[in-house]
């Protein structure tokens, strides 16, 4: 058997159900192998016939009798099937599949699986799953009845029963070999892949699942960490151009001269960078950290290094008011100190001379159109808004050091897994003095009370708000009805809600000048209350707004709503958020309230992975997490002895003198 071999070439399979198939993911034989059941029915009891019970799950075993269909008076058909063993006789019922008083004829012996229930005042069993027994296919060979029956994730035209049918008789041609070196096997005490996967399939014992189960989700973990231990290698294949010198004494003085004493994991961070700059092999790595954590300045450390080394550098930001932010910081942090800073956006575009004389092009994704320009440090600002294509891109020609920064809290089980093959600082830590937002989930019976108190609030304390509307379509670009939304929802507060207070409303459809001329009035407390859509919001920077409103939170994963709510409240300053909520069910009030006592992103995501599960992650997607079929992320020893695991296979495979 060739496990890669697509699943059409499996006969019982054929061209048609591998297009069903591939719905579910699967695509080769092995994929069939790994579809893991989510549940299993215990069938393992068999009963005589004259000792079942009501409410028992059982296994008869029998012959039919009889096998008719019966008009009901509501003109429904019900099939009534009697079967018998030594011990008395019971009448199956099915309802409206005529076909089964066909193929259980009188005289075929049969093996009946499920629930035992009334129908009308006499014993039955309602739509059971059953097999018929015959000569060649022996007890042992059941597959629907008698033991533990896998049930599986399904689409249409693919049932549990037509995939354990399609499973089964593969499982007696496994390929041999083990995919997992036996040292390996031996060491973490795991199972045989062979017996891994009959067992999954077809288990003898609930414990025997777990089992089997650890085994393989350690192999989809070692696959996935040596993949990315490949792409590492591949990537310390290339040499920089020219290693930086990192003994510049100007570094030193730059962060003694900086408005503020930098935060210990800003430190860390900038030692982590400055020490991968030294390297002959491009640095890769990510800067993790909650908006307001003062990630800006730890590139501008790394910036200004690959100017001392006579580097050019780029920055690229995801939108243009960040691209504009960042050139307003970055004049006031670097120009003194002699670097020239140019502007790329898709309106604005200097000349060729203009860019070479930059040392640093500070843009959007239009910076991936200047021609010419070989940077020796590329910052990728948001990066999980880019693309994976739009992010090589850049790095192409001349593997310049990359360094990344995202809000994006992704939890540090999901780093070591996913982002293998990247190194990820973690600034886990707000400079001093902030105060964490304070946060309430509003049920709808108090959101009357709670656009009272922001309209107080505006007038007494002379603060600002944001609403951000309704979630419709997680897309990272701006839907139409998601426009649309917010806008009729802008006409709400502003006519119904706040007739007395100056409302403005933000959107992605909005033309880049009035954007800014909006943010500008808003800066300038012009308006009250800023209304906005998800996707805008992301990268203003108001600091003087304190109240945050979020509509139907529970849309969101709790990390992207820790993220929103880290807009207001940045000069410490007391800042609010306000969780507006219809839903009314308490798991998801509960899972929201994690908000009113947890202020880390990276914690919430690890709440939120563990609640949800890494499919909900906010901006899976964009960062091109690999879907777990088996393993889950919040397996964090599982996940570190896989890396061991992995290191080990990856060396042993590499040429001694390369490992
Ligand atoms: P983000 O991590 O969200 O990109 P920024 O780099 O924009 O955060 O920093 C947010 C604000 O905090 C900026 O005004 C910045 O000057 C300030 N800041 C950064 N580091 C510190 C620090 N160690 N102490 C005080 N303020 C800081
Ligand atoms: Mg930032």
């Amino acid at each position: 058997m060739n496990l890669q071999s697509p699943v059409s070439s499996l006969q019982m399979v054929g061209p048609q159900y591998a297009k069903k198939l591939a719905k579910l993911n699967i695509s080769t034989i092995k994929d069939l192998l790994l579809h893991i059941p989510h549940r299993y029915e215990d069938y393992r009891l068999i009963s005589p016939i004259n000792k079942l019970q009501a409410g028992e799950v059982v296994t008869i075993q029998g012959e039919v009798i009889s096998a008719n269909n019966v008009f009901t008076s509501r003109g429904k058909k019900v099939q009534k099937v009697i079967i018998a063993d030594q011990t008395g006789h019971l009448e199956l019922t099915w309802f409206n599949q005529m076909y089964i008083a066909t193929a259980l004829k009188p005289g075929t012996k049969v093996s009946v699986s499920g629930k035992v229930g009334f129908f009308g005042p006499k014993l039955t069993i309602i739509s059971p799953e059953y097999e018929i027994i015959n000569s060649q296919l022996s007890i042992i060979n059941l597959i629907h009845t008698s033991r533990l029956i896998p049930t599986y994730p399904e689409t249409s035209g693919v049932s549990s029963k037509w995939l354990r049918s399609r499973i089964f008789p593969l499982l007696k041609f496994l390929p041999q070999q083990d995919p997992l070196p036996p040292e390996i096997r031996h060491k973490y005490q795991l199972i045989d892949w062979q017996k891994a996967i009959k067992t999954i399939h077809f288990p003898t014992s609930p414990e025997q699942i777990e089992i089997a189960k650890h085994r393989l989700a350690f192999d989809e973990l070692v696959e996935l960490q040596l993949a990315s231990l490949l792409r590492k290698h591949l990537q310390k294949l290339h040499q920089v151009a020219h290693q930086f010198d990192i003994s510049k004494n100007e570094i030193v003085t730059f962060i003694a001269n900086l408005p503020f004493d930098l935060t210990p994991a800003q430190t860390r961070a900038i030692n982590d960078i400055i020490n991968d700059l030294g390297q002959s092999t491009p640095a890769n790595r990510l800067i993790i950290g909650d908006v307001g954590s003062g990630k800006t300045v730890v590139a501008a450390v790394a910036m200004y290094l690959a100017f001392l080394n006579g580097y050019q550098s780029v920055l690229m930001a995801p939108t243009q008011i960040l691209a504009h932010q960042h050139e307003q910081t970055l004049r006031s942090l670097l120009e003194p100190l002699g670097v020239k800073i140019g502007l790329v956006t898709s309106s604005v575009k200097p000349s060729a001379l203009s860019i070479q004389q930059s040392a640093l092009l500070i843009g959007t994704h239009a910076l991936l159109n200047v021609k010419n320009f070989q940077p020796g440090l590329v910052v990728i600002d948001e990066q999980h808004r880019f693309g994976v294509s739009q992010r090589s891109s850049l790095m192409q020609s001349s593997h310049p050091h990359t360094l990344s920064l995202t809000a994006t809290p992704i939890p540090r089980t999901v780093a070591l897994t996913v982002y293998g093959d990247v190194d990820v600082s973690y600034i886990d830590e707000m400079p001093s003095g902030r105060l964490p937002v304070k946060t309430w989930v509003v049920p709808p019976q108090k959101r009357p009370n709670a656009y009272k108190w922001i309209h107080d609030q505006i007038l007494s304390q002379k603060t600002q708000a944001f609403i951000v509307c309704p979630l419709i379509d997680e897309s990272s670009s701006e839907s139409l009805a998601q426009v649309k939304a917010a806008t009729v929802e802008f006409q709400h507060l502003k006519t119904k809600i706040f007739p007395k207070l100056k409302l403005d409303l933000i959107h992605g459809k909005i033309k880049i000048k009035d954007k800014q001329d909006i943010i500008n009035r808003f800066a300038k407390r012009e308006t009250d209350i800023l209304v906005a859509t998800p996707v805008i919001e992301v990268g203003i920077d108001i600091p003087q707004a304190s109240i945050m409103v979020i509509e139907a939170c529970e849309r969101f994963g709790l990390a992207q709503l820790h993220q929103l709510r880290g807009r207001v409240g940045r000069r410490n300053q007391q800042a609010y958020c306000l969780l507006f909520s219809d839903s009314q069910q308490p798991a998801v009030i509960g899972r929201l309230k994690n908000l009113e006592r947890e202020n880390s992103g990276i914690k919430l995501a690890e709440i939120d992975l563990n609640l949800r599960g890494p499919g909900e992650l906010y901006g899976t997607k964009q960062h091109g997490y690999t879907d777990l079929k088996i393993a889950t992320f919040s397996d964090t020893q599982l996940i570190h002895d896989t890396k061991s695991a992995a290191q080990t296979i990856f060396s042993s495979q590499l040429p001694a003198n390369q490992s």
